[in-house]
């Protein structure tokens, strides 16, 4: 595929694909090479103006379908990304840089997601209580309202059906503002809810200057709830302008996740996974393992496997046959995590493996490992939302799980154990909204995705990801 086989990028509003005319654009970078792949429009206060409009006059109408029809849109979409999934897996790697192997596991993760959603908005049930014989009061479930959704870079296919499948199958509608830096995968996603029959409007995608888009939608007393994924720093912003319109929230937060190795450990296990991990989206992944506490037994023998194992991940364009590693999505990224590295080693950590760029054009970065990192340097309070591990040796149990609960975060965290009583301990243990033992595999349509503490609230995927888009009605009736 070549740059010219990048698709024409377009507003989505109203049931109109809406070209860029007089807007402003936006260049679209391919992250493999720096090079434009195309110019997005941005949205003007118009478009959104209609759109909130769309929003609120699309949402009277969805909001009394049928489960069925429900069902019917969301179980199309997902058979069309199945069957469009080499054409959307690589766009989605042309403009997010991941490896196609990842793109095409994203693009099938998203069509079981909007599967899950056709079954589930059957459930939303509500139930009948208690009463003497001639009255009676029923709780109801309806749907909350307009969403306004705004979704990252990391999973440009994923993060957009995350936003959109929930509430279209909870009856509402939706506005959603996907990353400026991956428009195309999303406006694919958009188009398969289309094909599928989604009617005019549920739906609809706006690209901008994401600080007004928020501000814009957020001050509308159309909105009713809104969705975040991204930093904790932006989320605490969009809570602030929620609060003004008390618009109900989904935030999807930073995090910092620790990994517990425990002696007893399977170590070339552990080791192969949390490399996949670590590696896994060169690292801009919100649930990747970034902090290792790895017990004094095993914490040498761990460090130099990790790192023999990390140096042989072959990095290359996404696109490339074997690349196991593509490059960070945009420039943003590269420059981050370089300062990031640079404090920890003015503040005494030892760089055990990477630290640097690589020499070719976009914005690749190697692998990295840091021991010896105090607990003030930057990088051990702040996400590096890049391919760096940072390693420390714990003793006791108390001793991990004091450090591991240090951080205002609680997102994803990891556990290595043969030993099902310190698994079972340490699974009551940890501040987390997910916690994988002897796995890092946490995300999945039937289970509830989210952080607490500064990590967000609230879950995306599973019932709780439904429940989020619906509220509580009682009738008391004589
Ligand atoms: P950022 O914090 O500026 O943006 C993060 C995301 O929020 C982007 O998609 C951006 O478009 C959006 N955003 C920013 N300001 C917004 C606003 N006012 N209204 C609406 N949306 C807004 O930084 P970035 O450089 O894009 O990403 C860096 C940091 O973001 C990372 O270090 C990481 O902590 C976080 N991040 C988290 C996730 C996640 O999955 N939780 C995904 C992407 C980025």
């Amino acid at each position: 595929m070549t740059t010219a086989e990048y698709p024409t990028l377009s507003l989505h509003i109203d049931g109109r694909s809406v070209p860029a005319e007089h807007r402003d654009v936006q260049p679209v970078l391919n992250p493999a090479t720096g090079e434009i792949l195309g110019e997005l429009p941005l949205a003007d206060a118009a478009d959104l103006d209609l759109a909130l409009a769309t929003a609120q006059r699309s949402w009277q109408e969805w909001r009394v379908s049928t489960p069925d029809q429900r069902a019917k849109v969301l179980r199309g979409a997902a058979t069309l990304l199945r069957e469009r999934c080499e054409t959307i897996a690589r766009i989605a790697t042309m403009e997010q840089g991941k490896t196609l192997h990842e793109s095409r596991f994203e693009t099938m993760a998203a069509a079981g997601l909007f599967d899950f959603y056709a079954e589930e908005c059957r459930r939303t049930y509500g139930r009948v209580l208690v009463r003497p014989t001639g009255t009676r009061s029923v709780v109801l479930k309806e749907p909350v309202g307009p969403v306004a959704a705004f979704a990252p870079w990391n999973f440009p296919i994923h993060n957009p059906v995350r936003k959109l499948s929930a509430p279209i199958a909870a009856g509402c509608s939706v506005i959603l503002k996907p990353a400026e830096e991956a428009p195309a995968s999303a406006l694919m996603v958009m188009q398969a809810l289309i094909d599928a029959g989604l009617p005019a409007g549920v739906a609809q995608v706006v690209f901008g200057v994401p600080d007004q888009i928020s501000s814009h939608l957020l001050a509308s007393p159309i909105i009713r709830k809104m969705s975040f994924t991204g930093s904790t720093a932006v989320g605490k912003h969009l809570m602030r302008l929620a609060a003004d319109n008390a618009i109900r929230t989904t935030m999807e937060l930073g995090g910092h996740g620790p990994v517990i190795v425990f002696d007893d450990a399977d170590i070339e296990r552990s080791v192969e996974l949390l490399v996949t991990a670590k590696c896994r989206n060169a690292g801009q992944v919100c649930v990747s393992p970034t902090r290792f506490y790895l017990q004094e037994g095993v914490y040498d023998r761990f460090v130099s496997a990790f790192i023999q194992r990390l140096q042989a991940v072959k990095i290359d364009d996404g696109l490339r046959d074997g690349a196991e590693m593509g490059p960070m999505a945009n420039p943003r990224r590269p420059a981050a995590v370089e300062a990031l590295i640079a404090d920890a080693l003015s503040h005494g950590a030892q760089l055990r493996a990477g630290g640097e760029r690589i020499d070719r054009p976009g914005f690749f970065f190697k692998p990295t490992v840091l021991t010896d990192v105090p607990a003030d340097a930057r990088i051990m309070n702040e996400e590096p939302f890049g391919p760096v591990a940072i390693m420390s040796p714990f003793s006791t149990f108390d001793d991990a799980v004091a450090k591991a609960n240090s951080l205002p975060y609680g997102l994803a965290s990891f556990a290595f154990t043969r030993s099902a009583k310190t698994a079972l301990l340490i699974g009551d243990a940890i501040e987390t909204g997910m916690l994988g033992i002897n796995t890092t595999a946490m995300a999945a349509p039937d289970a509830p995705f989210g952080g607490v503490k500064e990590s967000g609230h609230g879950s995306e995927d599973g019932p709780e990801g439904l429940a989020a888009y619906l509220v509580t009605k009682t009738i008391h009736q004589a």
